[in-house]
């Protein structure tokens, strides 16, 4: 890119957009803001990120930066999106505008930390803390190390003061220095997901006003929409995560019913685990390439292409499974008990690396985030930090039962289990002759039939797992 000199009378800084679309409580534009200068808002296309990222999170992406770009023009201003490599086109916009300080939230992926470390070296780059409420290195042990377990990590959390609110956006912001921008690519709206700051604040109240009193006990079930659905908007900032935090606060103080606080303090619980996550990747990049638990490194994987393309597709026989992943490629987004049910099908029924899952969720989540999904993964699989010991194995069936009575949720996933009376929908190959003949519904013909037998494959489980021990 051509690199213009200065000509700008005014002195600029940048606001480097990166997981923050939003306006309100943002501390990177907070900061640029400071000391009068005109404020560039700016958003790279970075082809490294945008060429491996699900189809489901670009558009939402692409939508919230034209939602953002709406909120900054109705206060004067406009977004200036540019495509390029950050380390080429951050420096040019740098020259082009004189830009004495470039303002940006901190990210915690391995390859965020890499390329600010880089940029900082030859840009005033500043990074302040707004991804997660408390920055990874201030939660740690009196002596400085890490927590690995959630609790402990969760009480020192809570102990720290929250972050003071940051004052109301002003309804003016100043014009940024006229600069050209590329165009935001076109791209569908996620009916489940409309992107953007108002639809994630408009969520979190009405989340806060009436679902969160059950979610304690609500969030587990799969026929009912018991949580937030705030998971995309946290990924990508369109609601701050303190902010969050702070109102659920301020709910768990106002509640005296003790169930409903329940409810509040779960959820702030599930806010925290997004924090420990988010702390683990920071702490300990390699998570992303191995198990956290060096024992649990070289299990025997089976290799079994087609059980993995039934298990992707929603084809495993077992509806609760399905209906879970049917319901990923649909919604590009899945219910937290769902995820666990299915991560550990994959991984202690049919004995598929954990990694190949964590894969597939990142290629169609729209909430895919390193952090929290490999935790998840790992978490499931038994092989993490905090996780469930690997000898814990989901019954799929009873989850089924337990999370999903009615089979509701079964039922508005799989839509060639209709004619199937309740009683079987949990497990469909157990349809008498009768009932098949009557209804004209037949497993194996109409549906699957399991891939795996769960009693059975618990042992091949456990050995693979036992197996692994004595290599490292
Ligand atoms: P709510 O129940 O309303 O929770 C509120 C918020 O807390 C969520 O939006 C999320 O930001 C956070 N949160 C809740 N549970 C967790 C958790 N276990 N770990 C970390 N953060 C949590 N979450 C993601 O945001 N991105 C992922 O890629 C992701 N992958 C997962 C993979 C597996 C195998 C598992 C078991 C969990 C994964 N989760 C992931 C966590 C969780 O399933 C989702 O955050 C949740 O289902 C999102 O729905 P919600 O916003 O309605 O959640």
């Amino acid at each position: 890119m051509k690199i213009v000199s200065r000509s700008f009378p005014m002195p600029t800084h940048i606001w480097w957009i990166r997981r923050d679309l939003r306006l309100k409580d943002n501390p990177a534009l907070h900061s640029a803001l400071q000391g009068g200068h005109s404020v560039l808002p700016l958003f790279i296309l970075d082809p490294r990120l945008l060429n491996t990222a699900a189809e489901n999170r670009r558009h939402f992406l692409f939508n919230g930066l034209r939602r953002l770009d709406e909120d900054l023009r109705s206060r004067g201003s406009r977004l200036i999106v540019r495509s390029g490599l950050p380390e080429e086109v951050l420096p040019a916009v740098v020259a082009e505008t004189g830009a004495d300080g470039v303002f940006a939230e901190e990210d915690y992926t391995p390859y965020a930390v890499r390329r600010d470390a880089n940029l900082a070296r030859y840009i005033p780059l500043q990074r302040v803390v707004g991804v997660t409420v408390h920055h990874p290195a201030a939660v740690v042990k009196p002596d400085g190390s890490p927590y690995t377990v959630f609790t402990p990590f969760s009480k020192a959390w809570k102990a720290l003061p929250l972050p003071k609110p940051l004052p109301p956006i002003p309804d003016h912001l100043p014009p940024p220095p006229f600069l050209p921008s590329d165009p935001i690519p076109p791209a569908p709206e996620n009916a489940y997901f409309p992107a953007g700051e108002a639809e994630a604040e408009r969520r979190l109240l009405e989340f806060l006003d009436s679902a969160v009193f059950a979610y304690a006990d609500d969030r587990n079930r799969l026929d009912v929409d018991g949580t937030s659905r705030l998971s995309p908007y946290l990924r990508f900032g369109m609601i701050s995560a303190r902010r969050a935090a702070a109102l659920t606060m301020e709910k768990i103080q106002q509640t005296a019913d003790p169930a409903g606080r329940k409810g509040a303090e779960t959820f702030l619980n599930e806010l925290i685990w997004r924090e420990f996550y988010n702390a683990i990747l920071y702490h300990f990049p390699h998570v992303l390439q191995t198990a956290f638990n060096p024992a649990l490194r070289n299990i025997e994987w089976r290799h079994a292409p087609a059980e993995l393309a039934a298990w992707q597709q929603g084809l495993t026989g077992i509806p609760v499974v399905d209906a879970c992943m049917r319901q990923l490629l649909t919604m590009g987004w899945m219910h937290n008990r769902g995820r666990m049910i299915v991560a550990s099908f994959l991984v202690k029924d049919l004995l598929i690396n954990w990694q190949e899952g964590e894969r597939w969720f990142m290629r169609h989540l729209v909430d895919g985030d390193p952090a929290a999904n490999n935790g998840g993964w790992q978490w499931t699989a038994g092989v993490g930090t905090d996780a469930a010991p690997y000898f814990r194995i989901f019954n799929p069936i009873l989850q089924s039962k337990k999370f999903d009575p009615y089979g509701h949720f079964i039922r508005r996933w799989l839509p060639e289990l209709e004619r199937l009376p309740d009683e079987y929908l949990h497990e469909p190959w157990l349809t008498p002759a009768e009932i098949q003949r009557k209804t004209g519904f037949k497993p194996g013909r109409d549906y699957p039939l399991p891939l795996v037998d769960h009693a059975q494959v618990k042992e091949r489980t456990l050995r693979a797992y036992q197996q692994s021990k004595p290599r490292e």
